[in-house]
């Protein structure tokens, strides 16, 4: 029988608006790819007449809770008390855990006062989660037909403490393993990826597999549960197989953080550099490049080129050009993927120029209109994106603009043409 979850994030900021639960979408992904079935988000304030209210009616109807939020110091942090009250269970010291909080604060050079001691109070039996990013303690126990786990709220802290310490306890419930592979996709959208793979998604149980839309990408997790991990892989592969050759090359990876980091592991395995040109996206192909550890043996550097001025002088953009066809157009686009390879002296480099709203611009080319092209040191090949619309904003044209960037090097380093979408 397979696990019914509920998460029950505890806070009265959450109920004010003052934060939003992103813990609770987090861990709702992380849950379903462990193939347990997420039944109900629930949230409540820092009062524990509701909260033992809200964890009765959880352990009514999931067989399995898990709080977020309310493990810290302060008094309004009262998340084990009342859930381990409800479940009839003791709060004990744990040493070992006072001793981590200890720890902590003679690692990280923080005053500890007496309250932060007061985390290493848990319920009686249970087993500790251990907080390496921060100091309050998760647990979790079960209580006849009942499992509780309870993490800490900061996202920081909640995360990876499930990652780490709460999925293996979760999976040790269940028999046998589960082993997941999320391919990437760039270039088709998510109902059309859903449109392509429905069928073929509901006939599955074993392994499942799952959509989840990403800024301007689309996520594909395989997970199989099996007796073994090579059992579990065996399931994977051939549904991975499929999936690739309907979807072809716009999987660009299997458990791949993102496409910027294919492209510099990429660049770096074939020892070339590269550089950027941005208008448009002001900088952000650049950053995002440089969020990755080891993007200096790639990136050269990078020409944010925000104005006419800029593009003539420093990259070389023909002024005729600019007068006659204006900034967004496709050859300035190559121009400036061409001129910033020159004066950055890289092996490629990208460029965008666009419309990214939320008016027009001067020449009457419509938000969204952004030209993104690729230059190495024969040639430079140039797309034509159409990324407006009443849902996209500022911000997302500029990162649709970058994924784009990406991509065309992507497609380049795999042999693929740059051009094709
Ligand atoms: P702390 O030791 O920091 O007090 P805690 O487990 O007691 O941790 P809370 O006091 O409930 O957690 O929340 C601390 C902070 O964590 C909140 O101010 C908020 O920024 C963040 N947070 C809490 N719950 C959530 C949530 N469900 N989603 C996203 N962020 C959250
Ligand atoms: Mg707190």
């Amino acid at each position: 029988m397979s696990h019914t979850v509920e998460l029950l994030a505890v806070g009265t900021e959450l109920l004010l608006g003052n934060i939003a639960n992103t813990d609770a979408r987090e861990l709702s992904r992380e849950l379903s790819s462990l193939g347990l079935n997420v039944y109900y988000h629930s949230v409540v304030g820092d009062n524990p007449a509701r909260l033992r209210q809200a964890v009765e009616l959880a352990k009514s109807r999931a067989d399995i809770l898990i709080t977020t939020g309310g493990l810290g110091p302060t008094c309004d942090d009262l998340t084990k008390q009342v859930v381990a009250e409800t479940f009839g269970k003791k709060l004990v010291f744990s040493e070992e855990s006072a001793q981590s909080i200890r720890d902590f604060f003679a690692r990280t050079g923080k005053a500890m006062t007496d309250n932060n001691l007061q985390q290493a109070w848990l319920p009686e039996g249970c087993t500790i989660l251990k907080n390496r990013w921060g100091t309050a303690p998760g647990c979790a126990f079960r209580s006849g037909n009942n499992y509780v786990v309870m993490l800490p709220g900061p996202p920081s802290e909640c995360l990876p403490m499930f990652r780490e310490e709460a999925a293996p306890w979760l999976m040790g419930l269940s028999e046998g393993v589960i082993r997941s592979r999320t391919l990437r996709v760039f270039g088709m959208g998510e109902s059309r990826v859903e449109d392509l793979l429905r069928q073929r998604m509901n006939a599955l149980t074993n392994p499942t597999l799952a959509p989840y839309a990403k800024e301007g990408e689309v996520e594909l997790r395989i997970t199989a549960k099996a007796d073994t991990p090579r059992e579990a892989e065996a399931l994977i592969a051939p549904v991975e197989a499929e999936v690739r050759s309907l979807l072809g090359d716009l999987v660009y990876g299997a458990d791949v953080p993102s496409l910027e980091a294919v492209v510099l592991a990429g660049l770096k395995g074939r020892g070339l550099t590269m550089g950027t040109a941005e208008s448009c996206t002001g900088g952000l192909i650049a950053k995002r490049i440089t969020d990755l550890p080891g993007s200096s043996a790639v990136l050269k550097g990078g020409v944010v080129s925000y104005t006419n001025e800029v593009k003539q002088h420093v990259l070389g953009v023909p002024a005729r050009l600019l007068e006659e066809q204006g900034a967004v157009c496709a050859d300035v686009a190559a121009a400036m993927a061409q001129g910033a390879r020159r004066v950055l002296g890289c092996d490629l480099s990208v460029s965008a120029t666009g419309v990214a709203g939320p008016d027009s611009d001067e020449r009457g080319n419509p938000v969204g209109l952004v030209y993104v092209a690729l230059a190495d040191r024969e040639r430079v090949w140039v797309r034509e994106l159409h990324l407006g619309g009443t849902r996209h904003r500022r911000d997302r044209i500029r990162a649709l603009g970058a994924n784009h960037a990406f991509d065309m090097i992507r497609r380049y380093l795999d042999g693929k043409d740059p051009e094709q979408l």
